[in-house]
């Protein structure tokens, strides 16, 4: 299967190209086609298997194109290191595009990453804890997310961020697609798949 095979437009493949990607990894190979078709997916892949671009690459598919003011994807991942890498991804890919991201973290301020989402955005890349105040301040419409990470579920799990993340589940829309990446299948993860996930397809690499 090579990147043109998995449908992506011009202006996707040939970001990828520029990123010196030569053909998907098989975590990639399984996860975008279900992915671009609507579905719900869990995969279970480790750090280094290339999982980022399994979900950024289909996602910025969908997205194509700036649109509103609210974003219509949104990912959650455990540290502001993954959040971090997780943006540098979706502006790598979405080069050609004029799709925009913005990236919250804890650490500092939240005034800057407050004034980025009232500019408009697409995709929101977060951690929990910033994710959680920046809502409950106000500053962030879910009503027009269609799809939503969670990134290292597990991790997000072992550092107590569940509540945040019920907390999260309760406000955004219920029809929407739902991606669960964790290194490890453990019983929480199971627990919380079948909480989110509806019918999901589950890859394991
Ligand atoms: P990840 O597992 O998403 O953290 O990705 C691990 C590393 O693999 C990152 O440096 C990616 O840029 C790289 N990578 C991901 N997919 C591919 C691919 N299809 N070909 C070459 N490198 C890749």
């Amino acid at each position: 299967v090579s990147f043109e095979d998995l449908k992506f437009n011009r202006q996707i493949l040939n970001a990828i190209a520029d990123a010196g990607y030569t053909e998907p990894t098989p975590i990639q190979q399984k996860a975008i086609p279900p992915i671009l078709n609507g579905q719900d997916v869990m995969g279970i892949a480790q750090t280094g298997t290339g999982k980022t671009a399994a979900y950024v690459l289909p996602i910025l598919m969908k997205l194509k194109y700036a649109q509103g003011e609210h974003a219509r994807a949104m990912i959650v991942a455990p540290t502001r290191e993954l959040a971090m890498q997780i943006e540098e991804n979706i502006k790598t890919f979405a080069a050609n595009t004029d799709l925009r991201t913005v990236v919250l973290y804890g650490g500092l301020g939240p005034k800057k990453q407050i004034e980025q989402i009232n500019k408009g955005v697409d995709i929101i890349v977060a951690t929990p804890g910033r994710l959680m105040d920046i809502y409950l301040a106000g500053h962030i419409v879910t009503k027009t997310l269609q799809v939503l990470v969670l990134d290292e579920a597990d991790k997000m799990m072992d550092m107590g961020f569940m509540p945040q993340i019920n907390r999260i589940l309760e406000v955004v829309p219920v029809k929407r697609q739902n991606l669960l990446f964790s290194a490890t299948m453990s019983d929480k993860v199971h627990n919380l798949s079948s909480n989110f996930l509806e019918f999901p397809v589950v890859i394991e690499v």
